[in-house]
């Protein structure tokens, strides 16, 4: 990874825009930067363009395209970039101090369109840069260089005079002023790029090329740099810890998630780490000294937090959260503090190995990206002397921004069911299939299992996982609760959902293979998951929930259907039963009896027909002969699952709840 070669230009003249689209250039050089993980992470980095544009008036305005913030490098469109009047922009660094509000307002008047995107927090010090392209990102290797004791000889080592090195200074308008006092001070025609230690890299260009492919250069001379210390200095080797996999190893990740979310007040997803690099680091004898520096580059710490957790001993890494929360408010001044909650975000185990944790899949997911790479850095810098990130204080002064903290108070309440975990059998088609889509919408995080490989093709989203198996295999249903586990931390909510509907046949007429595979697969399979999924319930955050699929025919049988109509009701017999002995581990259970929903795997035209002919009744009769008359869909049935997940049957368990559009029989 340290090498000089994996940091080739990718600039392609087939590809880029001409010459004279200026932005064009600029947007194509911030993707190209963008898309390389070792460059640009989680919305990392920024880049901007200087161009002259006719104001209303059609008199001309220098302006300032910076990057706004939201928009990621790697997919940024020219709607990603603000456009700003240079001079005033510029001006700013005149003044001794600066409020970040007062910033924010400023940068917003100077706009010149007021639909564009809030112009990224380093608007000021594009502006001051006396070049044409700047492009500005986080690249590993130039924070591994400099996040070591002897960081700025070893920078003025690799590049000699062609950068300006600027010490760490807290990102936003003091960052701005620092740059536009010192580099007009000391860039020489030789300069093209500035490093900021334990920070980044900027580089710029008259065409968007130079800029690019100068950025390129440096990072490329800076992992060169790395790859000959590794050399001379490897990485110790050690045995990487196992991926979990005893029944143990995911009972304890299950009371892991569960302490970490009590601490946060809300249910987190949990994920294990299968990067072997990763898992080697977790096993380094030296981790305690290694790991509690600090992270790599400021902005991290609102994705992983300053320190990750060692062990599993939440609470007592929430007391050091809060301690140090205490020393550093001060550094607030007279602005109030908006409290992060004192969960770690990546917790480092000598048996399970990294775990990292979000709210959703997609914070924990960003940081296991990020803290891959922070090891990455890690283990360069220690070849190279020793790593150090800033101090406690600049980093609380990242977290706990104003900016930032503002984002936060304006992000979106989120989905009702955010944070947990769900299981659904049978999920590649019709109700199995439109309860992991409505659970999904609600913001759980969902393992489908079913026969079919459609169960993989159910949703796209990083929040959902299909497994493919029989659900009457314990194996199967085993490895399907392993991925739960390992994917989002445990289970909160099982659906057991999957069954088969046998050929009608008379009680005089029955075929016991028939009738074996019904009972098997519709209540002894549901049976054995209930038992394996009991241990991960038991330690849902929150409490664990079932909704068991049963059946109208419950409580009102239909002739020519005894193996389904008794399966269904052992399996609800069996969900009563567990209602009365788990209430006590606070697992809900809850049966829902469905009748007549068509759209599922079960049914197909002819089984509709000869359904109907059996009642006397049209196909199209047969679908609605319920007493609202109206037909009752997947999704119908899938609402009321969802439903039971929710608040409003939070004291409700053992009940029997049909979704049937009513039946004159039952009533
Ligand atoms: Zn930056």
């Amino acid at each position: 990874m340290w090498e000089r070669a994996r940091f080739a230009s990718r600039w392609d003249p087939d590809e880029a825009p001409p010459h004279d689209d200026l932005l064009g250039g600029c947007v194509h050089a911030s993707r190209l930067l963008g898309q390389d993980p070792a460059l640009v992470l989680a919305g990392g980095g920024n880049s901007s363009v200087k161009t002259v544009e006719a104001d209303v008036h059609g008199d001309d305005v220098d302006v300032l395209w910076v990057k706004g913030s939201g928009w990621d490098m790697g997919s940024i469109e020219p709607a990603g970039f603000a456009p700003l009047r240079l001079a005033p922009v510029a001006r700013l660094a005149e003044l001794e101090s600066l409020s970040d509000a007062t910033m924010a307002n400023e940068l917003k008047a100077a706009s010149l369109d007021v639909a564009s995107p809030a112009p990224s927090v380093e608007s000021i010090l594009h502006a001051t840069l006396p070049h044409r392209f700047v492009m500005h990102t986080h690249a590993d290797a130039v924070v591994a260089l400099t996040n070591t004791p002897a960081g700025h000889e070893l920078v003025r080592e690799v590049y000699g005079d062609e950068v300006v090195i600027v010490p760490y200074v807290m990102p936003g308008f003091d960052l701005a002023r620092r740059c536009a006092v010192q580099f007009p001070a000391e860039a020489t025609d030789r300069t093209v790029g500035m490093v900021l230690s334990n920070h980044g890299l900027f580089t710029f260009g008259d065409d968007a090329r130079t800029a690019y492919e100068r950025h390129l250069e440096l990072v490329a001379r800076a992992a060169e740099r790395l790859g000959d210390a590794l050399a001379a200095a490897p990485t110790p080797e050690v045995e990487p810890v196992a991926p979990p996999s005893s029944h143990e190893q995911l009972v304890a990740i299950a009371e892991l998630r569960r302490d970490l979310s009590g601490v946060a007040g809300h249910p987190m997803i949990t994920s294990c780490c299968a990067d072997a690099a990763l898992r080697r680091f977790a096993a380094r004898p030296d981790l305690q000294r290694v790991s509690q520096q600090g992270t790599a580059t400021p902005d991290h710490v609102l994705r992983t937090k300053r320190l990750p957790m060692l062990g599993r001993d939440v609470g007592a890494y929430a007391a050091a959260y809060e301690a140090y929360v205490e020393r550093n408010r001060a550094r607030l001044g007279d602005r109030r503090l908006v409290p992060v909650d004192a969960a770690p975000r990546v917790v480092i185990d000598p048996e399970l190995g990294v775990l990292t944790a979000g709210r959703r899949v997609g914070d924990a997911r960003a940081a296991a990206e990020i803290y891959a790479h922070t090891v990455a850095v890690i283990e360069a810098a220690e070849a190279l002397g020793g790593y150090r990130s800033i101090s406690e204080g600049d980093l609380f002064d990242v977290e706990y921004w104003e900016l930032e903290q503002a984002k936060l108070a304006r992000q979106p309440t989120p989905a009702p069911l955010t944070g947990r975990v769900a299981l659904v059998t049978g999920a590649a088609s019709g109700i199995g299939r439109a309860c992991a889509v409505e659970l999904l919408r609600r913001g759980a995080a969902v393992v489908g299992v079913d026969l079919s490989e459609a169960v993989g093709m159910v949703s796209t989203e990083p929040a959902y996982m299909g497994a493919v198996g029989d659900v009457a295999e314990p194996d199967v249903l085993r490895a399907a609760l392993s991925e739960a586990v390992r994917s989002f931390g445990g289970l909160d909510l099982l659906v057991v959902n999957a069954g088969v509907f046998p050929e009608p046949a008379s009680v005089a007429a029955l075929d016991a293979a028939t009738w074996a595979r019904t009972m098997r697969v519709n209540a002894e399979a549901a049976a054995v998951l209930l038992g394996l999924a009991h241990p991960f319930l038991a330690r849902a955050p929150g409490g664990g929930a079932v909704v068991v699929v049963g059946s109208k025919n419950v409580p009102a049988p239909g002739k020519g259907a005894a193996a389904y109509s008794a399966s269904k009701a052992a399996l609800t017999q069996l969900a009563r039963v567990a209602a009365l002995e788990w209430g006590g581990d606070g697992i809900r259970v809850n049966v829902v009896h469905p009748d007549a929903v068509f759209d599922t795997g079960l049914w197909d035209d002819e089984l509709i027909a000869t359904r109907a002919a059996a009642y006397g009744l049209s196909p199209e009769d047969y679908r609605r002969r319920n007493v609202l008359g109206s037909e009752v869909t997947p999704e119908v049935v899938a609402t009321l699952v969802a439903d039971l997940f929710g608040p409003g049957f939070a004291r409700t368990t053992g009940a029997q709840i049909p979704v049937d559009g009513g039946n004159d029989r039952v009533i």
